[in-house]
């Protein structure tokens, strides 16, 4: 059969949604039926809850960075590359790949899924001295940082120099933040074993948050629990507090404290992908306002799921309710947007997204968790059982299953050898840099971008 004459599904974004969805399209779709293309800038889907472990060095990258070419059914051609806009109208994604060069792809059906990018505000020196913990980049490069520290504090002979180097402030009390400090606090607990010269009660981690509780979706009990553990730990955790400004050698929060510090992560929030501000459609806290089916109202053909769009959560059962940003209901939603996708072809009805929320695991390290499945409060070990197990079981393939499970296993018994790989250590880390926040066009640029292009606007 001619492929011209085969409708064209676009899917963009390979993490949870984008993945689930084209694996479903794969496997339902007949190959006649419709051609199937991704566009990612990566070669892998990110399993981005085990990203903290990256950065404490307890999983190698790889384990985590999940083929996007082992399948039994594998057929979709893949676009290298990041689409930097969308016109609805055209039916045109706009996308530049990895080499620069800007592409103008047709479709039929556009299934968006690029996730989110760190949210920022508007603090002086945030986006200059700031890392993210959004992409597996930044993770490298944090562990790398954090480990250059202590280097660097032995190394020196001037005590103020040695206190700033062991001081690291974490921004952000939700799971991401919480994980991200408490696995690096292990990091640095452990290393500095292996650093005679350096006084380990020098090591001091901040964890602060604006709002009054540490992940309030765990509810009170599990979360002073979390945040008795990360007390026991030495981790300093300060609530009601943001930062006011930041430099390259300390922190000023907005309780007055002027912390000197080199490292700054900051885990505040995400926000959609910036591709979604390019189509000028309506938005509902930056997310695209997506009907229960996952359709945009008035387009046919384009579909939007995950980080990026805000689903209506019917499980809730309450009015203007939003499925919140989670890969659970990422890759649930992608395989229900496949199926819509699939009977908008076959002119069969679609289905509305309904999930009833599983509950949330989080990984402290070591033994210490605290897990609420089913609603179940758990801590300690089981909570850890549970919460490595359930990734565990979520990871697509076996053999990232295989990478992971030896990793844990090999730390555990052999613990971390610290070793700082200084690949990207003399180029200024910026956010924008790793999650390519300014690549996008506006939307008048796209609609320039399609028109220069002699691609007509119906
Ligand atoms: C540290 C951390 C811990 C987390 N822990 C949990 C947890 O325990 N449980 C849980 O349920 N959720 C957790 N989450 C949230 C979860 O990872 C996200 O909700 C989920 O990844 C969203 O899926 P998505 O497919 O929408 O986006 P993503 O998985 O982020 O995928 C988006 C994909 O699109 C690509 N992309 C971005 N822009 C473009 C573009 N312009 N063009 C093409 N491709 C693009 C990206 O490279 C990426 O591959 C965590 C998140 C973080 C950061």
């Amino acid at each position: 059969m001619n492929t011209v004459t085969r409708p064209r599904i676009l899917v963009v974004g390979a993490g949870f949604a984008g993945v689930d969805c084209v694996r479903r399209l794969e496997r339902k779709l007949a190959p006649d039926e419709a051609d199937v293309t991704l566009v990612t800038p990566f070669a892998y889907q990110l399993y981005l809850p085990l990203l903290p472990q990256v950065a404490s060095g307890v999983l190698t990258p790889q384990s985590i960075a999940l083929s996007l070419r082992r399948s039994r059914k594998y057929r979709t051609r893949i676009i290298p590359g990041g689409a930097i806009g969308v016109d609805l109208k055209a039916k045109v994604c706009v996308i530049r790949t990895i080499t620069d060069k800007i592409v103008n792809e047709r479709y039929d059906y556009i299934v968006l899924a690029p996730g989110s990018v760190t949210r920022t505000f508007d603090i002086p020196g945030l986006t200059e001295h700031a890392f993210g913990m959004k992409t597996l980049a930044e993770a490298a490069y944090i562990r790398d940082h954090v480990i250059s520290q202590l280097d660097l504090a032995d190394a020196s002979d001037d005590p103020a120099e040695r206190a700033a180097r062991l001081q690291f402030v974490v921004v952000g009390g939700g799971y991401a933040g919480t994980e991200t400090a408490a696995c690096l606090q292990r990091l640095t607990h452990a290393a500095v074993q292996r650093y005679p010269r350096l006084d380990p009660g020098l090591i001091k981690w901040h964890l602060i948050d604006i709002a009054p509780k540490l992940m309030p979706e765990l509810g009170d009990k599990l979360g002073r629990s979390a945040q008795e553990i990360l007390g026991r730990r030495g981790i300093e955790v300060s609530l009601g507090v943001s930062i006011d400004k930041a430099g390259p050698e300390e922190v000023t929060f907005t309780d007055g404290r002027v912390v000197p510090t080199h490292t700054l992560i900051w885990t505040a929030g995400v926000v959609a992908s910036p591709l979604i501000a390019t189509l000028g459609a309506k938005t509902l806290k930056g997310r695209l306002a997506v009907t229960a089916e996952m359709c945009l109202p008035g387009h046919d053909g384009v579909f939007a799921l995950g980080d990026s769009a805000a689903v209506p959560d019917l499980a809730k059962g309450q009015e203007g309710a939003v499925c919140p940003p989670t890969a659970q209901h990422a890759m649930r939603q992608g395989r229900k947007v496949a199926d819509n996708v699939i009977a908008t072809l076959r002119g069969q009805q679609m289905q509305p997204y309904v999930h009833k929320d599983l509950g949330l695991v989080v990984d402290l390290g070591g033994k210490d968790a605290v897990s609420k499945p089913l609603g179940i409060e758990l801590r300690g070990v089981p909570a850890q059982v549970v919460a490595r197990g359930y990734h565990w079981s979520a990871l697509r393939t076996n053999v990232a299953k295989a990478r992971v499970m030896t990793n844990w296993l090999l730390n555990a018994v052999a613990g971390d050898d610290f070793v700082r790989t200084g690949f990207q250590a003399r180029k200024p880390a910026r956010l924008k840099d790793f999650e390519f926040t300014d690549s996008y066009l506006t939307p008048d640029e796209v609609r320039a971008r399609v028109e220069g292009a002699g691609i007509d606007h119906p």
